[in-house]
């Protein structure tokens, strides 16, 4: 019928918006390669923040002692007590709790959430076991993994630049989140140190470089979306500090926020970005992350139910409402391999309240999934070469095979299989030969360890 093929064609014309051939995946590394520069010359000089992390040193497997860390990035924060046994012994013990944030916490103040965060470590703490325990006169030490932008003041301190992933607690911006949660400690009683604030980016790249030496940048594809990687000090322009003894510094992009007139935004990502809390800002993010996947893809299918009333004649109510349908559900439909794609049926009907689906239709939803995931995926490499260009590692030198690793990690890179093996193929598109030599690896809960191993090998003991 005209209906259906009305439907059809609003599918088409979003699938060729949302195109991304080789031609475009350059344009875009190449243009992330010209922010970086720009980042790294002057503060502000570009979307880019690439924020200085003062980590000159990525760990090298003797840090040793009992240490604890605190991952707050998302939905969920985590707490770690690592056990580190020098080179012969690595990671001798590792223990860990998650705990999820009430949603309540994410838009009040900003001591509720840091109380919140304080009473849970100490709760944690407290579990502790007495063969680990420390001379009474030596403090607890912790890495803080905070994954949000923050303006680093140095190893164990940082202000926050704002809040991103559904955040929005105004008088936490501005602030050193390390004071925060020092504060938050002192209330619930707690005796502990911050000796290094990182992202979850720093922190997968140091969890990563602890387990090999080849790591040279970390990528996150969770919630949101953020890199970091090696670069050398004596490129950063904006440094005007000592250049570090290793002659390294990490940098976290914050590429979250990257935008430029080569990415292929359709008129769905401009109306998710209008109507989001953080406007005009995370435009990339909106495009990759386990945040938004699924709701482009619910934004598409409310434009076909209303436009060519692609379930039936009433717009089921579900469908309206923002963010209903969740990246996991989006990857269970889009993996569904059953022939009358009975997942597909059975998440229509529980998240969308639609039961009469049939199976052109959910076919037709499958195609929608793939192109918002492909999309996403193929960016994400893009932006992977974007920063093997920036480091000279997108070319094999005369006779060299220096190896690349980049350490990947993140919810959605995880779960998300068809996300995950299309961002690694297009790598190989996009990189030819050279391919061989760059190495992704999943670096699981990398970031964790590495905050701890961080606050290992800035300990006020050593
Ligand atoms: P965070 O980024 O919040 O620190 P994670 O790295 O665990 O946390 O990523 C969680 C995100 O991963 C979720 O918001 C979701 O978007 C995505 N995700 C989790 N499970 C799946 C799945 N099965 N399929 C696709 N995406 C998933
Ligand atoms: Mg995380």
């Amino acid at each position: 019928s005209g209906k259906w093929a009305q439907a059809l064609s609003i599918l088409r014309e979003f699938e060729e918006k949302c195109g991304t051939p080789i031609s475009k995946l350059k344009q875009v590394a190449d243009a992330m390669t010209v922010e970086m520069h720009a980042g790294l010359a002057s503060e502000g000089g570009s979307k880019l923040k690439m924020i200085i992390s003062y980590v000159d040193n990525l760990p090298t497997g003797d840090e040793k002692g009992l240490f604890y860390a605190l991952d707050l990035g998302g939905t969920n924060f985590r707490v770690l007590r690592v056990h580190l046994g020098g080179k012969e012994h690595r990671v001798v013990k590792q223990e860990f709790e998650e705990v999820s944030i009430p949603p309540h916490l994410m838009t009040g103040s900003s001591d509720a959430l840091f109380d919140f965060i304080a009473s849970a470590l100490a709760k944690f703490v407290a579990t502790e076991s007495d063969g680990l325990h420390f001379s009474p006169d030596r403090q607890r030490e912790l890495g803080f993994t905070f994954s949000f932008p923050v303006r680093q003041t140095s190893i164990s301190s940082g202000t926050l630049i704002k809040w991103t992933k559904g955040f929005s607690i105004d008088d936490t911006v501005g602030q050193d989140v390390v004071g925060e949660l020092t504060k938050a400690m002192e209330r619930v009683g707690l005796d502990m140190r911050v000796t290094a604030l990182v992202n979850d980016t720093i922190g997968t790249l140091a969890g990563g470089r602890y387990h090999n030496p080849d790591v040279v940048a970390a990528v996150i594809l969770g919630t949101g979306t953020n890199a970091a990687y090696v670069e050398r000090a004596h490129a950063i322009p904006k440094w005007h500090g000592l250049l570090p003894k290793s002659g390294d510094m990490v940098i976290n992009m914050e590429w979250g926020n990257f935008r430029s007139s080569h990415l292929p935004l359709t008129e769905y990502d401009e109306a998710l970005d209008a109507e989001s809390l953080n406007p005009g800002e995370q435009i990339f993010e909106k495009i990759i992350s386990g945040m938004y996947l699924g709701e482009i893809v619910r934004r598409v299918l409310c434009k076909m139910a209303e436009e060519a009333a692609f379930f039936g004649d009433t717009v089921p109510a579900k469908l309206k409402i923002p963010f209903i349908l969740r990246t996991p559900h989006m990857s269970a439909m889009h993996h569904d391999t059953s022939p009358d794609l009975k997942i597909v049926a059975t998440k229509l009907k529980d998240i969308l309240e639609i039961s009469n689906s049939s199976l052109r239709m959910r076919k037709v939803i499958v195609e929608l999934c793939d192109i918002v995931a492909s999309r996403g995926a193929r960016l994400s490499a893009a932006g992977i070469v974007g920063i093997l260009k920036k480091t000279g590692r997108d070319a094999v030198k005369d006779g060299e095979k220096q190896k690349s690793v980049v350490s990947l990690d993140g919810g959605l890179y995880e779960h998300y299989t068809k996300f995950r093996t299309c961002m690694e193929d297009t790598l190989v598109e996009m990189l030819g030969d050279v391919s061989n030599n760059i190495v992704i690896e999943h670096s699981n809960d990398g970031s964790g360890i590495g905050a701890a191993l961080l606050a290992a090998s800035h300990s006020q003991y050593t």
